[in-house]
């Protein structure tokens, strides 16, 4: 991809948000994009960058910490696949926003690291609204028990909610799931006093239902740098 073309395409998403925002009765400024570059290479998220572009999404640790290197530093690194443990000390050099996590002793794990390294990385706890079973995130169920387990942490902030979709699911599915985190999530502020302002949910396929249904930070990938080739392992 070249300059021009990542232009266009972010120009176009952007469009695509601000309409939906427009629909919705909502300022195109409560609405951010993350650009979901997980198997794109440093250069070609470089464009985006020199695009305008700040705000990346990574889902692998490994690939989080060689992007960040390799870019400048006022790019705004979220990791949102799921996080193990043991890499939690490299998630929190790396990341600003963890934005999946979905275990108490995941959040006080990284209270402790993120105390040391003196760090203080904000949080988006991943919710599995669909039930799919495929789905990480913890269940609407558990949600309460997290952000409670979040508000005992002094060294991590917790902003919000993340989910996923099922991907290609009908409209009416899709606004069930998104509307039904930003439910859960007017639950629980009301009932822990936690301000949980963030909501992450769409991606390229349905970023614009995401937003009419509240989205506040919304994760591009396949919309703005094509589709995704993943390496092919040799036999
Ligand atoms: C890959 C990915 C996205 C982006 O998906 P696209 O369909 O390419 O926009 C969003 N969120 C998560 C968690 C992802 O892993």
């Amino acid at each position: 991809m070249d300059i021009t073309a990542i232009q266009a395409n972010l120009c176009a998403v952007r469009e695509r948000m601000a309409a939906a925002c427009r629909r919705a009765g909502r300022a195109p400024q409560e609405v951010r994009l993350i650009a979901v570059s997980k198997t794109v290479s440093a250069d070609v998220i470089r464009l985006a960058y020199e695009a305008g572009q700040r705000c990346f999404g990574e889902n692998r640790v490994q690939d989080l910490r060689q992007k960040v290197a390799s870019l400048p530093a006022d790019c705004e690194w979220h990791l949102i696949g799921h996080l193990q443990s043991n890499k939690a000390r490299t998630a929190i050099d790396a990341a600003a926003w963890l934005q999946a996590i979905d275990s108490a002793a995941l959040l006080h794990r990284l209270d402790q690291i993120a105390a040391q390294e003196n760090r203080r990385p904000l949080i988006l706890l991943q919710v599995n609204v669909s039930g799919e079973s495929t789905k990480s995130g913890a269940a609407m169920a558990e949600a309460a028990a997290l952000v409670a387990a979040a508000r005992q942490c002094l060294h991590v902030e917790c902003r919000g909610l993340m989910t996923m979709a099922p991907y290609g699911a009908p409209e009416a599915e899709l606004r069930g799931i998104f509307g039904g985190l930003r439910r859960l999530r007017d639950q629980l502020q009301a009932e822990s006093g936690q301000p949980l302002p963030e909501l992450s949910m769409g991606m390229s396929g349905d970023f614009e239902i995401a937003i009419e249904e509240g989205a506040t930070l919304v994760r591009v990938g396949t919309a703005l740098f094509g589709e995704r080739q993943y390496p092919v392992a040799s036999a």
